[in-house]
Formats: C-alpha cells, structure tokens, sequence
C-alpha cells in the first residue's frame, strides 16, 4: 500500500512531479486508514510551501450539459497554451451508485493521455465532507507537482456545489438552452455562486438559442448584485464540441484572476474560505464525537420522539443532551 513510503520520500516524490507517487500520495490522503491519514497530513504539511501557485477553477452543470466534453477541449487548449493542467472531480455520490461518473478518463480521452494534463476521478467517501477535504487536499498536492491550472469537475446537484464553490477561485457555471431550466426552473444560488456564465452547445442549429439563452441569463444575472465590486459574472456562450468561444471563456478567467490579485481579493477570498472550511471540520468533529457515545445516542432517540410529540421543547432537548454530554467527556 501507498504508505510504504516515508513522508520525505513522498514530498520529494511530487515536488519531482513523479506521477506515480502523486498518484499514491492522493490515495494516502483519501484514505480512511488513520495512519495512512497522519503521514498524508505530514507530506501536505511538506508540500504546504509550494502550493497555492494555481489558478483554481470550479466547473458545474447538470448531466448532459457537455461537461466532459467541455473540459477535455478545454484541457487540450490549456496545455497548447503551455499550462500543466490537474481535473479533479467532487461527486458524492460514486461511492453509493459504485463509481464516479465525474473524472473518469475514459470521457477525456485526449487529455487523458497528454503528459502536461493529471485526472483524478472522486474520491470514493462516504460523506460529502469527507469528498470535499480530500479534493482540497488533492489540490495543493497538484500544485505542489507543478499543475498551474486545476480544474474541480462537479455536477449539479445538491450541496457538492456548494462545496466546489468554497474551494475554488473562480467558478463556472455551465448551461445550455432549453432543457427545461431556462431560468424558471434554475436555481437562484447558483447564480449567486457563478463567477461566469456558459451556455454550451452554440453551434448548428442550437446557435441561436443558446445565444438567446445568455441573454436571459444576462438579465437575470442584472438583477443580482454582484459579490464583488470588481467582477460583474460575465455570460458567454460556448461550444466544448467545436471548440468555439473556448478562448474567450479563458480569457474572462485571466482577467479575472489579474483583477482579483490586484485588489488584494483573491488573497482575501482564499483565507476567508480557509476559515470557513475550519469551522465545517471543526463542526463535524463535535458532532461526530457526540454521536460516538451509544449511550447519546439513544438519549438523542429519545428526546427526538420527546420533541416530535410536543412534549419538550428543541431547546430543552439540546439542553439535557449537553448536560449528558458533558459528563461523558
Ligand atoms: P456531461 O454529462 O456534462 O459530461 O456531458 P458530455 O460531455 O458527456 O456530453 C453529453 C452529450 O452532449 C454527448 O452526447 C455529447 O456528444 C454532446 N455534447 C457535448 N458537448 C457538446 C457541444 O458543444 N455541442 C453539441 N452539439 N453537443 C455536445
């Protein structure tokens, strides 16, 4: 197994950016093993000082909207342009349905076999905050190995959004026109989280639509303020398939990567996302230790069907449960 290594052996390793032992260092820090999980933390503490270099991009859109397609296109012209690129993917569900649909290499099959690009499929968790601090962990492990752009795949659905949004600099929101989420049916966060609008599929017959879409999509996006006073989300439409408008899309994120870097902005929204991932961690460490003693957790049962049927208010019941809690520890 990975941790066959020594933490030095494995720094080393990435900072020579040996594929191999990137990939092993990754598997080590997936790993529910809690050794295997101490030396992860060992080598990250290692690669700390060469990571932080890339330009981080988030990638959403619901099954279909040409994602892969997309970036495997989108990877080729990066590492055209000379760039190393890293695709990471955040899917929580691989691990019930048996294997991620995202980051398989199989559906970027050029960029799978350019040497300057890296593709990790999801890490197979159980829970999504076990998924998301293994992809932010993968993260400066590939910039440490050198990777200027890392690209973090998910789909959109639920709160792995969310997640992709809180790590990442810049976030892509892909659509495409008329499948039914025109607008009506879209999701207002999602919106609020986009750094940028894409409408794929503008080409043959779909061209005008999809540049009709983007203009609904303008207005929409009119109507909200923007999160920073420097980047209003620009929308553009795309083609992944023929490589149309890939450039310009690239463009908006080197812009706005030089703005955001200028105004002290992207320092402030990557501490600030820092402090907000010790507070999710922190959060779930106390509320997995809580759940850790069996006899809370048949106390919890019992003050659920408590609270359920009236007889004690939520209140109190987190009141007494603290109290057994306290005692415990
Ligand atoms: P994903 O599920 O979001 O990863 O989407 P895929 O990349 O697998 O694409 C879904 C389908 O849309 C496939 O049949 C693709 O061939 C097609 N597709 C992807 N990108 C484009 C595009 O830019 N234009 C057109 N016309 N079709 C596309």
């Amino acid at each position: 197994m990975a941790s066959s290594h020594s933490a030095a052996e494995y720094v080393d390793g990435v900072l020579r950016r040996d594929t191999a032992l990137l990939a092993q260092t990754i598997t080590l820090l997936e790993s529910r093993n809690l050794q295997h999980r101490q030396l992860a933390q060992q080598v990250i503490e290692g690669l700390l000082p060469h990571s932080g270099g890339s330009v981080r991009v988030g990638i959403t859109g619901v099954p279909g909207v040409g994602k892969s397609t997309f970036i495997d296109q989108f990877g080729i012209n990066l590492t055209e342009l000379g760039h190393r690129v890293a695709v990471l993917a955040v899917d929580p569900s691989s691990s019930r349905t048996g294997g991620s649909i995202l980051g398989d290499k199989t559906r970027m099959e050029r960029l799978a076999v350019d040497p300057e690009a890296f593709i990790r499929p999801s890490p197979a968790g159980v829970t999504l905050g076990g998924v998301t601090r293994a992809t932010r962990e993968t993260i400066l492990v590939c910039e440490a190995a050198g990777f200027d752009i890392v690209l973090v795949e998910t789909v959109g659905v639920g709160q792995s959004e969310t997640m992709v949004a809180e790590m990442v600099d810049f976030f892509l929101v892909l659509m495409i026109a008329g499948a039914g989420d025109d607008l009506q049916g879209i999701k207002k966060g999602i919106l609020e989280m986009a750094d940028m609008i894409a409408v794929n599929k503008a080409d043959g017959d779909n061209q005008q639509r999809a540049e009709l879409a983007a203009s609904d999509y303008r207005a929409a996006l009119h109507l909200l303020t923007p999160a920073s006073p420097t980047w209003s989300p620009p929308v553009l439409s795309c083609s992944g398939m023929k490589n149309q408008g890939l450039n310009q899309l690239w463009q908006q994120i080197v812009t706005h990567r030089d703005k955001m870097g200028s105004t002290g902005e992207l320092a402030a929204r990557r501490s600030a996302q820092q402090v907000r991932w010790l507070n999710a961690m922190l959060d779930d460490r106390l509320r997995d230790d809580l759940r850790s003693h069996p006899d809370l957790l048949v106390e919890l049962d019992r003050l659920e069907t408590a609270v359920e049927q009236g007889e004690i208010t939520a209140t109190s019941a987190v009141d007494r449960l603290w109290a057994k809690y306290q005692q415990l520890r």
